[in-house]
This record gives C-alpha cells, structure tokens and sequence, in this order.
C-alpha cells in the first residue's frame, strides 16, 4: 500500500513510524490518538497504511455522509475548483446563496450564516443571543448538563461537561448548565440575565441521550413565556442522520402537537459538507436579520467550494434517499444491538439512539477490562479496530456508531457480526 499520499518527501512513503514520528515532533499533543495510520477509502471502508481494512462505524465523527471517495464529491470539487474556489464575503456568489435556500427550506422561515465548522456555527449563536438580550443586559444561556458545544473558549464555557474546562479557567461568563431532559429543572435555573437555552437534540459526546418530545414542547413554552431563544446545537445529530434533515424534526414525527414546533436558531456543520469542513447557523424570522452588518463576519465561511460540495451532498441524500436509509439501517442496527444487551447483559447494558446516530452502553465491571487506566470504551473500540472496525468512544462506557447515511444492509450485518464477537469474546 504505497505511494498513496502524492509525492510525499522520501521519510514519509507512508511508513507508520516515519508518519508518527513526524506527529511527535511537529504535532500539537492535543488528541489522544489511536495506532491508526489511515490512507485512503471508499464508500463505507477505510484502508491504513500497511493495507488493513476497516469497516468504517465512526463516520469521522459524524461527518462522512456519503462515505468515503464519493464520485460526486470529488465531481463537485473539480469542477467548482475550476471556477472559483474563494471570493471572502464581500461579494456575492450563488452557491451561497443557493445552499442557504436549501436549509432555509428544510427547517424553516429564517436566514442562515456560514461558518467554517461546528464550533464557529455555536458562537454566531452565542452572539445571535447576546445581540438579542443586549438592551435589557440580558445575556445568560443555560445548557445542558453533559452536553457538548465546541472547543472555543466560548464552546468550553457551554459545555456541561468539567472535563473540557480543565486548565482554561475563567470560563466566558454567562454560561450555566442544568439536568437535561428536565424542563422543571431549566424553568428553575432562569435569572433574570438569561437569554437563551441552549441544547443538542440528541447528546452525542454526553453518550447518546435523545431529548423527549415533552422536553423540547416544554423548553419551547418556556421560551415564550419568558422571552428566550431556544437554540439547538444540530452539529453532530443534524443533516439526515436521524432520518430527517433536523433531528427535532424526527423527534416530533407522530407527535401530533409537534408538527408546528420551531426553534429559534440551529447550528450545523459535520454532514452538511460530508468532509469538506463547513458549518452554518440557521435562525427563526424575526431573529434572523439581528446580525446586521459588520456585526459578523469570516473569512472563508460559506465559500464557493464549501457551498457547492454541500449542495451536491444535500442533491445526493434527496435523489439516493438516504433520510430513509438512516432510518432503516438505523433501526437494524439498534435492535440487534438491544439484541446483544439481552443475550450478553454482562457486557452490554442497553444500546439507544436514532437513525445512524447509536449508543451501545456497556456494562460497568467488564473483568478483561480490569488491571488498565484506559476506559472500557477504550478498549472495546480497540478490540473493534483489530478486528478490522471504526467506532468512536463516548464517555468511559458508550460506544458511538456513526456510519456513512449511505451504510448497505451487508455493511451494517457485517458490523454487527464484527461487535457480536467482540462481545462474545468478553463474556
Ligand atoms: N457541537 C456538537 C454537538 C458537536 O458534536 C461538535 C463536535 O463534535 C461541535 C459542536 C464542535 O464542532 P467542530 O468540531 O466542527 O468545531
């Protein structure tokens, strides 16, 4: 498996110990990595160095929509490179344009500002509920307890979870976090500083915990009724992985009081450019036009090739119908892995999620785990990747599954057959 990375100076050839070594050396610290030199994919398998495959369940963290080497990916890239590859946005360009109407009408009434990632889309929100509680000197936003919004300061101070602050006190002011699922718990942490509640619909990095239809009808009563916004981080759960373009928009499906449920702002990124990095901030009219101009801005957010990647991965979940996949695949996926919790309880407690978005929790005291400082998450997704599967750890217990929307029923039996022996292996 050489020669993968064009041209590369001679030390690399794509020799494991070379490329680690020039991580070492050059590299920040900043992730802990696994022993995984990867070099190239297609669809649903990724291949590393040395020619191993692997079964790709992690999705990159929820951003490879269409899997990998997508030909119409690569189609669009070539062929908007070829036209324009950067304005900055102080000219107009139609892909922009044309990507912000396509969200506009997937979630709602409202306009949409480009970022370049997840983390970024989270502070135009931020911001979008400072301007709107500026006057009154309004300015709190309550998240969620566990939850994940990014890693900017600003990112660090809403997220519910200790972990990600540790070392970077003081936190940006005006950030406090509450129980999730529990509106009591949010109508009683209101002061009169809050502007905004922020949550994620489905909590990715907190373990994959879906929000209740009631918990998001009573957090948006309460917005009313105290002149909030509600926001939702829809980074990780959003674009299609529930098995619709938002996954509030699942949540409230046969939910009859539901159908007119609207947030005021959404954050997005991950599979809106399936790779390419992009993120976006959808808000609700009347708030839509708060961020006038000069007040916001960037550099490279909504550029021509960003926006005309998306919109050919937004034309490729319509036309392959993959909202549906991710439903269906989803839904084999998480009975067979509630399967497993029945028939091997001593090691998986339960499994939960939506559409291609699934925890497996498993049970604590996992006696081949003892005697190791690494998290039992850890070591399951290590045990996954000898045996040729990607997943991503989430907290010390859950087992995230992400996969491409476009995972064939083989792919998805293949992975279950891949955890089943995992599983059996530690009983
Ligand atoms: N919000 C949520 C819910 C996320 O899961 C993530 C990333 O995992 C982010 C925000 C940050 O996104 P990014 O890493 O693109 O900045």
């Amino acid at each position: 498996m050489k020669d993968i990375v064009p041209s590369p100076p001679a030390i690399v050839r794509n020799d494991v110990a070379a490329i680690k070594g020039l991580f070492s050396k050059n590299v920040m610290p900043t992730y802990g990595r696994f022993d995984i030199v990867l070099s190239h994919g297609v669809g649903s398998w990724l291949w590393d160095t040395a020619g191993k495959r692997y079964l790709d369940f992690g999705g990159g963290i929820a951003v490879s929509a269409l899997g990998h080497a997508h030909p119409a990916i690569t189609e669009a890239l070539v062929e908007q490179s070829r036209k324009l590859v950067h304005t900055s946005n102080l000219y107009f360009h139609e892909a922009q344009g044309r990507l912000a109407e396509k969200l506009v009408n997937a979630i709602g009434s409202g306009k949409v500002f480009f970022s370049n990632s997840g983390g970024e889309a989270n502070e135009g929100l931020f911001k979008l509920a400072r301007k709107f509680g500026h006057d009154e000197g309004r300015f709190e936003i309550l998240t969620a307890q566990n939850s994940f919004h990014g890693r900017t300061l600003a990112g660090i101070s809403a997220t519910g979870q200790d972990k990600v602050k540790k070392g970077f006190e003081p936190m940006v002011p005006g950030f406090r976090h509450v129980p999730f699922n529990d509106v009591e718990a949010m109508r009683n942490a209101i002061s009169p500083a809050t502007v905004a509640i922020l949550i994620e619909c489905v909590q990715g990095e907190g373990g994959i915990t879906v929000a209740t239809p009631e918990y998001l009808l009573g957090l948006r009563q309460l917005c009313d009724e105290r002149k909030l916004l509600l926001l939702l981080d829809s980074v990780q759960d959003g674009h299609f992985r529930t098995g619709r373009c938002q996954a509030f928009q699942r949540i409230f499906e046969n939910v009859p009081s539901g159908e007119n449920f609207l947030p005021d702002g959404v954050s997005m990124a991950k599979s809106l450019g399936a790779g390419f990095p992009i993120g976006a901030f959808w808000a609700r009219q009347p708030f839509a036009d708060l961020l006038g101009a000069g007040s916001h801005g960037t550099t490279y957010g909504g550029g021509p090739l960003a926006c005309a990647v998306a919109l050919k991965v937004f034309e490729v979940i319509e036309r392959e119908k993959l909202a549906d996949n991710a439903r269906l695949i989803g839904e084999l996926l998480k009975s067979e892995l509630l399967r497993l919790s029945r028939e091997y309880p001593q090691v998986v407690k339960t499994a939960r999620g939506v559409g291609l978005m699934i925890g497996l929790e498993l049970a604590p005291g996992i006696s081949a785990f003892s005697g190791t400082e690494k998290s039992h998450a850890v070591q399951f997704v290590s045990r996954l990747h000898e045996a040729g599967m990607l997943a991503i750890p989430s907290g010390t217990h859950v087992i995230r599954f992400l996969p491409p929307l476009n995972l064939h029923r083989d792919e998805a039996e293949k992975g279950i057959t891949i955890v089943e022996s995992i599983v059996r292996s530690l009983v």
